[in-house]
């Protein structure tokens, strides 16, 4: 039977463009519809706006320093009116990069909200298309918990076009889009406050790295609070909205931001259509080469929630149209050793094991661990501290996990991915040179066991 196209992609985010255009380059007929915004979630409303803003919020930081390098400056003044706008500009250029790079590439670019009505069947505002391969890469959205206001609540959705700076903010969650939004606000100048549910934020990240950033989180003002939850929320006669925390205590601010989670971004797409299966979290299941219970659907991305990163589903994207369409380029997605940066104030950078998963793996490991203060706030009064810790296996001596908590700790740990997927020893690292003098150095400096 002939179809419309060989491929058609449901959502033109991270992996559906690299998919498209991927699979167009090797010969593929293919479409895209995407209902929102081309680029998908990273490029309007999560990674790229979010460090954007981050860097924004770094200037703080910069200024503070400036005195001890013999600057005077005027009381600076924040605007967050030519933040956004500036960084809507910026947004909008890219997703005409993104237009063109699909446009270019041969793909049909269709608008609008793609519904899947067969195996090899889709509609798309009313019209009808069909495909031998339809790839779902429809990402994910934020969730919010029940509870009673939880509509006064924003998310990171709202987040990054909110009209004027909030004065009080509450963050509700403890993982990336928490930490990270928390830094934001507070480097812009907002009084904030982030209550996390657990005993200490960042579950799943090394054990020294969760405290290290907590203490110098705690150093810059950030009111912590750990085992606190919002029950409800409601709207005072001010306009400010109150808080009551399941231990009754009440906390009063003028925006409410939750970053709980995320859920698979699956409304109305018609699966019931299908034979697509989910799992047991709700994401859809999909095989080790990203095809889904049904034979002619395949999934990638947050949508089939393995590891929500950008990169990750670049590289599934990928995976799939040469799979489909160059199966002798075809190499499968490695997800050992994913290096990962938090851009928290100071920014986290880690890869490989931490060190309670190296433990429980039953590796017996040497921890290196050094705490520092960076070469460049000498001169100042800013008494932050740089973390750095490798794990090692004590019988290969492998390096299982380097974990950073510091300035550019993304970039440095970018490099560390390559040494850990090459399988580097400490002594490899040992035998190193440094990059004199930078913090980096400090990686291949690390001479004493702590653990
Ligand atoms: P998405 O990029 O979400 O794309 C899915 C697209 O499908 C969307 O454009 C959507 O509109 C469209 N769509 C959905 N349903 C339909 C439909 N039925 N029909 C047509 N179109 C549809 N990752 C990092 O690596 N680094 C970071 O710094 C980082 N920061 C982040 C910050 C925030 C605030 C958030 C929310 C996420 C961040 N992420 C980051 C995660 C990253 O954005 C995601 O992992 C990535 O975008 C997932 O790509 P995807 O292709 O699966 O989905
Ligand atoms: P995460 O899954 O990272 O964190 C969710 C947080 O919310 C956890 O601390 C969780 O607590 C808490 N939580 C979950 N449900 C509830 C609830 N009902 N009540 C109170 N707290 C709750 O999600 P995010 O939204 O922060 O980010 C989504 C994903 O996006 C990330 O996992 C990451 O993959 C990606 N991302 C990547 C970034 C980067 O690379 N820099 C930046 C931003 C996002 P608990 O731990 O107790 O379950």
């Amino acid at each position: 039977m002939a179809y419309d196209f060989d491929l058609f992609v449901i959502g033109a985010g991270s992996g559906g463009v690299r998919a498209a255009r991927f699979a167009a380059g090797f010969g593929a007929k293919v479409a895209v519809a995407e209902s929102r915004y081309l680029g998908g979630t990273c490029v309007n409303v999560g990674c790229v706006p979010k460090k954007l803003l981050v860097y924004g919020a770094h200037v703080a930081d910069e200024l503070e320093q400036a005195a001890g390098y013999g600057w005077s400056l005027e009381e600076g003044h924040f605007d967050w009116g030519t933040l956004i706008a500036n960084k809507n500009r910026e947004i909008e250029r890219l997703n005409g990069i993104y237009r063109n790079l699909l446009v270019n590439s041969g793909v049909t670019l269709l608008q609008g909200h793609a519904r899947i009505t067969g195996a090899h069947e889709l509609e798309v505002e009313g019209q009808r298309y069909t495909a031998e391969h339809i790839l779902i890469a429809t990402g994910g959205w934020p969730q919010v918990p029940d509870i009673p206001g939880k509509d006064l609540a924003i998310t990171s959705n709202e987040a990054f076009y909110l009209k004027d700076l909030p004065h009080r903010v509450l963050v509700v969650g403890g993982g990336y889009i928490a930490v990270e939004f928390a830094g934001i606000f507070q480097g812009l100048g907002a009084a904030t406050t982030l209550l996390y549910r657990g005993d200490l934020f960042l579950r799943g990240f090394d054990g020294s790295v969760r405290t290290h950033l907590k203490e110098e989180l705690e150093k810059r003002g950030l009111d912590l609070q750990f085992n606190a939850d919002i029950q409800r929320i409601d709207k005072l006669e001010d306009g400010s909205l109150k808080a009551t925390l399941k231990d009754g205590r009440e906390l009063v601010a003028d925006c409410v931001f939750y970053a709980t989670g995320r859920r698979p971004m699956l409304d109305n797409l018609g699966l019931e259509n299908t034979g697509v299966e989910l799992d047991e979290r709700g994401y859809v299941r999909v095989d080790d080469q990203y095809q889904t219970t049904a034979p002619s659907i395949l999934a990638i991305g947050d949508v089939i929630g393995r590891v929500q990163l950008t990169p990750v589903a670049l590289a599934e994207g990928m995976a799939v149209a040469r799979r489909l369409f160059k199966p002798e380029q075809y190499r499968p997605v490695d997800y050992q050793n994913i290096p990962t940066a938090v851009f928290s104030q100071p920014p986290i950078g880690t890869v490989g094991l931490t060190e309670e998963q190296a433990l429980e793996a039953g590796h017996k490991v040497n921890v290196y661990e050094s705490r520092f203060r960076a070469m460049k706030l000498t001169l100042t009064d800013i008494q932050e501290k740089t973390l750095m810790k490798l794990v090692v296996d004590a019988q290969t001596d492998k390096v299982l996990g380097c974990h950073m908590v510091g300035p550019d700790a993304g970039e440095i740990i970018q490099g560390l991915g390559v040494a850990l997927k090459a399988g580097a020893t400490k002594q490899q690292f040992d035998e190193t040179i440094g990059v004199h003098p930078t913090a980096a150095e400090e990686f291949v400096t690390l001479r004493t066991i702590t653990r």
